[in-house]
């Protein structure tokens, strides 16, 4: 593995923007324009759900506009030229079965065995290491609500209070639980004897200690050897960087490596009106720039322990994904090293995940697929945060902007 390589420019938008034909940037320029306008987003986010549920004629519009800038396709079979083209330019992917929003337990059991196809159909592919997953996508949300709750009413380590909160749980709801464990180690193990890395997203404050819980039971039946099953460490949330040390010291006192995708986190505006109706403090940092200092001083936690820890940079943060790389040249670590990984959703940030890429990194894209129904929550969550992130849409404008400038100039 070489060292000599050269420190990643974000501005390099001809990299950046090389797999985009002159119409699909002008098509992401239009999208980014509408997005940008909170009115629009707001009325088409309450409208478009609503629309699909009342079947009237709307998927060939979300198909032609929000779907084809974040979503690969509906299908497996429609993956496979995306993964290619992504891989032409060193671009890995973290396949995403966007499942959301569907309940009962014969959706459960189907969306696992989905899972294992994509886990199979990964294994076949040259630049799928991973998949991420849901765990509401294989659990009843207020299973997990109450569990939760059992949960934080304990005040032991995690896995003590998991299992005083189970021994607590009446035999029905016991028995359901039972069942998703067994779920999520049909994937964890499925994947692991494939060798595809599984990362569990994180998902709201409320639910959250039973998916951290379930996840440092898999990693260590997992990643004795390397890092199989990742979780997701939330940095908006304040006591995330004490929590993540706390599963450090845990997985090394178990001999095991621990799975860390970190992110800033994604239901901020929910968590905090939650907080404030029920009148509990928020879980959120106060600031963004409270945020920006424990994600970066969670990747200096990881990198100066990454024998025992696998990391996926899970951001758009250009200082951020900086940050990482430096301090991986700093200690003499090549940009490729095997317990490093950046990633950037589909559809976003391409001048990262591009430059990245040429500058030798691992990196991917984070790519969901599936029927245009099942990803709506996922499509409505992408426009939101591109109204609501401060300077991201402005900063994709700006970057589209600049290259279709650069290759009119250069026509
Ligand atoms: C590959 C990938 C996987 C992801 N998986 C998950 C996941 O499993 N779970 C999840 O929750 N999210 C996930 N996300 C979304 C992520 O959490 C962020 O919402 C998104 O990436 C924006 O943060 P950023 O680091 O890219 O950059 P930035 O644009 O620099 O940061 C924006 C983020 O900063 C935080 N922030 C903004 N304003 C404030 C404020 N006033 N106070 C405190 N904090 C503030 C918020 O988290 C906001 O989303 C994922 C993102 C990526 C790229």
């Amino acid at each position: 593995m070489s060292n000599h390589l050269l420190s990643p420019s974000f501005d390099n938008t001809a990299l950046a923007f090389q797999y985009k034909s002159d119409a699909a940037l002008k098509k992401a320029r239009f999208l980014f324009k509408v997005m940008s306008n909170p009115l629009l987003v707001q009325v088409g986010t309450r409208l478009a759900p609503l629309s699909i549920k009342m079947g009237l004629p709307v998927k060939g519009l979300i198909r032609s506009t929000l779907f084809s800038q974040f979503i690969g396709g509906e299908t497996l079979a429609q993956m496979i030229p995306v993964a290619a083209r992504l891989g032409s330019f060193q671009v890995k992917v973290i396949l995403d079965y966007g499942v959301e929003g569907k309940q009962g337990e014969t959706f459960y059991d189907e969306a696992r065995d989905q899972f294992v196809r994509v886990i199979d159909f990964a294994a076949t592919q040259p630049n799928i290491p991973f998949i991420s997953i849901k765990l509401t996508g294989l659990s009843r949300f207020e299973l997990l609500a109450e569990l939760h709750k059992r949960m934080i009413s304990i005040n032991k380590p995690l896995l003590e209070r998991y299992e005083l909160a189970l021994n607590q749980l009446p035999p029905l709801l016991l028995n359901e639980w039972g069942r998703v464990c067994s779920r999520m180690e049909k994937i964890c193990f499925h994947a692991t004897s494939k060798k595809i890395a599984v990362a569990l997203d994180a998902e709201e404050t409320w639910i959250q200690e039973p998916l951290d819980a379930l996840c440092a039971i898999m990693m260590e039946l997992c990643n004795k050897k390397a890092p199989f099953v990742y979780n997701t460490y939330q940095l908006y949330r304040a006591d995330r960087l004490t929590f993540l040390q706390s599963m450090h010291a845990f997985a090394s006192s178990r001999g095991y490596i621990s799975g860390a995708k970190l992110v800033r986190g994604a239901y901020m505006e929910k968590e905090r009106k939650r907080a404030a109706d029920l009148g509990y403090p928020s879980p959120i940092n106060p600031t963004k720039e409270a945020t920006d200092l424990l994600y970066n001083e969670a990747l200096h936690f990881c990198i100066n322990n990454l024998n025992q820890f696998g990391v996926i940079v899970a951001s758009h943060n250009e200082e951020s994904c900086l940050l990482a790389y430096n301090l991986l040249v700093e200690q003499g670590l090549p940009a490729n090293h095997p317990h490093i990984h950046w990633s950037q959703l589909y559809g976003m940030s391409d001048n990262i995940t591009f430059n990245l890429a040429a500058a030798g990194c691992s990196v991917s894209k984070y790519l969901p697929f599936g029927p245009i129904e099942d990803v709506v929550p996922y499509l409505m969550r992408r426009a939101q945060e591109n109204t609501s992130v401060k300077g991201q849409t402005g900063r994709e404008l700006g970057l589209i902007q600049k290259e279709l400038v650069r290759r009119a100039q250069s026509a």
